[in-house]
């Protein structure tokens, strides 16, 4: 009888398995395949380092710098350069100027930004409490920078459909800002003026073995609490705890899924399931080309996203040989390209060949220099990408009052409360605390 198995092995799992073993609790990770990290599987690859899902995160992060020390995880900081961003609008690649400069920058007109300047006295509130992400933008900002703001952020953290996704689901934080001073600028300087100048501020990082290598030291961590090839079948309450089904019978007192509800559905009891079976997911394709540096000459800096106005499919492209050592041979490049999710799963219809075709197009496109990549691969996610589209806090709501009528039962991962690896620290701390009682 342990204190608690984990089942999914994917970097929420790993994380919350070892916050819980760092804070004296006896764990159990159980994995269904034969190796952890699950949709962040790196791919390592003729000198090519590919991450088909999380490549990076801002660090310092309180919350996951216990877990990583314990797990004597290393990040390096991202290449200066990770600081120029790039906008790909109306057929032009914009570098996205530093804030106050944005005001001369070409991406909207200057009438949009006239109407953007106005947003600390816009007084309009929200129509309902759980706003589309282009209503939000568009009614604090006017239609011109919010359609853009929009879609940058919709596309850049979910791959999804502005007008589908829920502003509050998907990034509470920024809602706050309104909720709090009653404008997003007014917040964000409130925010700045209370900031401790102490505290260094959080910058780009990435994992040296990428996030695979994340995952095999968080392995390492687990020991003999982690178990590959463990498919957990079934769940059922036992007693005192629960007993989970994974080629054998496991007990422990609390079960974490740490697992989308795409996949939970089919393990948890009949009041959850029902309720995942409203989850919403996107499928994605990750397009990897990398070749000689004189062959893909790609622009130092972080990525470009894709604005609304736009002749071409891809999401966005991130530069992943300019920012991050290791991911690309000396003297190589290695970009990556997002197809797909909520607005544009259609393109997905295409086979790996169309879409590095099209991958080499539009990167020849956007940076207005032809790629000709030595290197090529397609990693595809199918379902894909968790949707917090609107309704999301709702239904989060509705889970979690059915989950406490399961005492024991906890949900963790990318499906719930935040879709990045950084919000898996405090993942693990909310169930750290709720395992003390
Ligand atoms: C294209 C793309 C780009 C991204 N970019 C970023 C980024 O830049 N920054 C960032 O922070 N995040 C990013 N993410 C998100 C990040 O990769 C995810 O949040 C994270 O990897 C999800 O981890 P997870 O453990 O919640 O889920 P998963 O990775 O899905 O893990 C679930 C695990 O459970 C296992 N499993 C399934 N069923 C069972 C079962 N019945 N029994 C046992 N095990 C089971 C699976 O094999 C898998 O290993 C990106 C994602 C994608 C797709």
């Amino acid at each position: 009888m342990r204190d608690v198995i984990v089942v999914g092995g994917g970097l929420s799992g790993l994380i919350v398995g070892a916050e819980l073993q760092r804070r004296g609790k006896n764990v159990l990770v159980l994995e269904a395949t034969g190796a952890a990290a699950g949709v962040a599987s790196s791919v390592s690859e003729d000198g090519y380092l590919l991450e088909p899902g999380a490549g990076s995160l801002l660090w310092p992060n309180a919350d996951l710098a216990p877990v990583f020390e314990a797990a004597g995880i290393e990040l390096l900081a991202a290449n200066p350069t990770a600081g120029a961003r790039f906008v790909y609008q109306n057929g032009t690649l914009f570098q996205i100027p530093e804030s106050p400069a944005i005001a001369f920058s070409g991406l909207v007109s200057w009438g949009a930004k006239i109407r953007a300047v106005r947003e600390p006295w816009v007084k309009t509130p929200p129509p309902s409490e759980e706003e589309s992400i282009e209503g939000f933008f568009n009614r604090r900002f006017g239609k011109g920078l919010g359609r853009l703001g929009a879609t940058l952020m919709a596309h850049g953290v979910f791959a999804g459909d502005p007008a589908k996704l829920s502003m509050r689901g998907a990034f509470p934080k920024m809602v706050a800002l309104e909720d709090e001073a009653g404008s997003m600028i007014r917040g964000m300087l409130a925010r700045m003026r209370q900031r401790d100048k102490g505290t260094p501020r959080a910058s780009v990082h990435v994992p040296p073995r990428g996030m695979k290598g994340v995952a095999e030291d968080l392995v390492s961590y687990l020991g003999e609490s982690f178990q590959a090839n463990r498919r957990a079948t079934a769940l059922r309450k036992s007693g005192t705890g629960w007993i989970v089904e994974a080629g054998d019978t496991f007990e422990a007192h609390n079960i974490v899924l740490a697992l989308a509800p795409h996949l939970a559905a089919g393990l948890v009891p009949d009041d959850v399931a029902s309720l995942m079976a409203d989850a919403v997911v996107a499928p994605v394709a990750v397009v990897g080309i990398g070749g000689r540096a004189a062959d893909v000459p790609l622009p130092a800096g972080f990525g470009a996203l894709i604005g609304p106005d736009t002749d071409v499919r891809v999401l966005g492209i991130l530069m992943e040989s300019q920012y991050a050592p290791g991911r690309a041979p000396e003297l190589h490049h290695l970009a990556k390209g997002i197809y797909g999710g909520g607005a544009d799963p259609e393109v997905l219809a295409r086979s790996d060949d169309e879409l590095v075709a099209l991958m080499i197009d539009e990167t020849s496109r956007v940076i207005g220099t032809r790629v000709q990549p030595s290197w090529t691969k397609v990693v595809r996610h199918d379902p894909g990408i968790p949707q917090y589209n609107v309704g999301h806090v709702g239904w989060m709501r509705k889970l979690d009052d059915a989950v406490a009528n399961h005492p024991g039962l906890h949900l963790t991962g990318w499906g719930y409360r935040g879709i990045g690896v950084s919000g898996f620290g405090t993942e693990a701390t909310r169930i750290g605390k709720a395992l003390e009682g």
